[in-house]
């Protein structure tokens, strides 16, 4: 994978003989052509007047919001019997905007005050809101101004007419929106929806996690590309590289035509290795684990030949509600993941709440620097309430099956010594308690600070694991945000600098005789992967999708090979000479050369 798939580097246009070329963000992969199916084509025009009535005007509105109400109640019904719970609590939050009465309040306050119609009052109301939210920076607040907007269009269609069902999506298509909030996807029928592409979200937007665990391909943050795009134009949507092509030439048609086959049928061939062990021509093996964000994606990861759950985000469960999540709560969750899995084990990262990711019951302090701020492990340990309650209800859910914890953000032997008393005194509780739990969950960190690496083999000593966070690790020991894109051409996973970092972690793993793997999206690199199989991990765990082309790797190389690469890549000097060197030996024992990732 190029560099340019691991996070948010903006819009990049280019016109060439009448196509739109855009490059956003890649949030679910794979490779769609079609017809475009505009979803904000249905504007509603709300007109502004005086009422004199102002209390049957009061009515009105809150006879819109019931109406609403239902509705919304209606398409959660639906989706929980469609897709699960989890997904239908997305729509939480837009339930008690319906009472909230920062919104309900203010909009009769405007409507007896000004005597101005209901719909002009509502509107004028959450706009002010949606502002407040989009002059913020943060990626999750400005998802939260998408759901406003979304129940603000469901209220305003019952106070000046027009219909709330949709266009139908009479035929598969690619669906384009300047955002998609989880009401209006919900009502798409699956199979009829080929891609995704919008304006706004990130890489933690609903719409982005949805198509993920639907296996749509989706590109997110493509800016103002919906407003040149109109129903029938035909799209190409590449969630490999995060690129969108309206109205291709046909060159570029034909171009990716031949990319969408041969990404089709590799996915085919992959697809019939999942039974197969990620076992390297001379007989080494590696495990191979995915990296989930609910339960609903375990299915995926299993069908995808994953042995496990490697890392499991449980921020999502967090941020996706509109209250800190109870134990009991949080334990069925947990205990779902497990019993999907079959005794297949999952790691669970302990909240990693703070940088991009904010719930907005917990809040933080706006940050000049959030991805160095109070985040993962500090945020747990000074917040120790959630912190207990989390572990709680893990090690709970622990009785149920093979379980590991793991703790984010580490930069300190300090932090790890803490969690774990923090751990040993809730395993007292729980046994005093007569709770059962699994005595021996393993507790490891994730690697993803260059302390971490520097005092790998001192964390070793108090870490029954470790696993490698490359995306953290990268973007700090090379000091490029991932999310910048200006920059995003020094964001590299075969750096030379990063290779040190990993071999380091790896031998201090080895040193203290605990297993360590790589969980960061360095594992859909195929350089990367030759790489950490000659540095011998012991497991790669990646997004469901990629997991059968780091199989397809393993399965076609011998570990002798890959070490004498990485002993040759090791003395190398730049960032260059690695990539050649290592797309030379990708070229002779895959056939594909280092681009070519699925
Ligand atoms: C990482 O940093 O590599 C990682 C896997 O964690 P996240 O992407 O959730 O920060
Ligand atoms: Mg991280």
């Amino acid at each position: 994978m190029s560099p340019e798939r691991l996070g948010n580097f903006g819009t990049e246009d280019t016109d060439a003989g009448g196509e739109i070329r855009r490059h956003g963000i890649s949030a679910s992969p794979g490779i769609a052509i079609g017809r475009a199916f505009v979803v904000d084509a249905d504007r509603l025009v709300v007109p502004r007047t005086r009422v004199d009535d102002v209390e049957s005007e009061v009515s009105r509105f809150e006879g819109a919001l019931e109406t609403t109400r239902g509705e919304i109640l209606e398409i959660c019904a639906d989706m929980t019997e469609r897709m699960g719970e989890d997904h239908a609590r997305i729509f939480d939050s837009h339930l008690m905007m319906l009472s909230d009465d920062t919104v309900v309040g203010a909009t009769i306050e405007r409507i007896r005050a000004q005597h101005l119609n209901a719909a002009a009052a509502f509107e004028e109301t959450v706009d002010a809101i949606v502002r407040s939210f989009d002059a913020m920076k943060d990626e999750y607040l400005k998802d939260r101004a998408a759901d406003i907007v979304d129940v603000k269009r469901r209220v305003l269609r019952h106070l000046v007419g027009g219909s709330t069902t949709r266009r139908a999506l009479d035929e598969p298509s690619i669906v384009i929106a300047q955002d998609l909030s989880p009401s209006v996807t919900a009502q798409f029928d699956r199979a009829k929806v080929l891609a995704y592409a919008t304006d706004r979200g990130g890489r933690t937007s609903h719409t982005a996690i949805l198509a993920r665990s639907q296996a749509v391909p989706a590109v997110v943050g493509l800016e103002s590309l919906s407003a040149r795009v109109s129903d029938g134009d035909t799209v190409i949507v590449d969630g490999n590289t995060g690129t969108v092509v309206v109205n291709p030439a046909p060159e570029t048609l034909e171009e990716y035509e031949q990319e969408r086959r041969r990404f089709q049928e590799l996915e085919e061939q992959l697809l019939t290795l999942t039974g197969y062990p990620g076992i390297t021509l001379d007989g080494r093996e590696f495990g191979l684990l995915a990296n989930i964000d609910m339960p609903s994606e375990v299915a995926f990861a299993v069908e995808h030949g994953a042995q496990g759950v490697g890392l499991f985000r449980t921020e999502y469960f967090f941020i996706s509600r509109d209250e800190l999540p109870g134990e009991d709560q949080q334990y069925a969750m947990y205990r779902d993941v497990v019993e999907r899995l079959g005794g297949r084990p999952v790691t669970i990262r302990t909240i990693d709440i703070g940088g991009d990711k904010v719930a907005r019951y917990l809040p933080v302090a706006a940050e000049h620097n959030p991805f160095m701020g109070w985040r993962g492990i500090r945020f747990c340990l000074t917040r120790r309430d959630v912190f207990r309650t989390q572990l709680r209800a893990i090690y709970r859910a622990s009785a149920h099956g093979t379980v590991r914890i793991m703790f984010p953000m580490i930069s300190s032997v300090d932090e790890v010594v803490e969690a774990r008393a923090i751990c040993r005194s809730v395993c007292d509780e729980l046994r005093a308690e007569g709770v059962p739990f699994d005595e021996n969950t393993p507790l490891g960190i994730m690697i993803e600070t260059p302390a971490a690496v520097a005092v790998a083999e001192a964390l070793g000593r108090e870490a029954d694991f470790f696993s490698i966070g490359t995306n953290d690790l990268i973007q700090y020991t090379l000091a490029v945000d991932r999310g910048n894109a200006r920059i995003a051409h020094l964001y590299r996973n075969v750096h030379p600098a990063i290779l040190r970092f990993l071999r380091q972690t790896v031998l201090a793993a080895r040193k203290r005789e605990i297993p360590v793997s790589v969980c960061g999206e360095v594992c859909a690199d195929p350089r990367a992967v030759v790489l950490l199989i000659g540095m011998r991990i012991d497991a790669f765990s990646a997004s469901p999708a990629v997991v059968p082309e780091i199989k397809r790797i393993i399965r076609s190389v011998t570990f002798d090979a890959c070490r004498a690469l990485l002993r040759r890549v090791m003395r190398l000097r730049t960032t260059a000479e690695v990539e050649a060197e290592v797309d030379r030996f990708l070229a002779e024992h895959l056939n594909g050369g280092g681009g070519n990732t699925t």
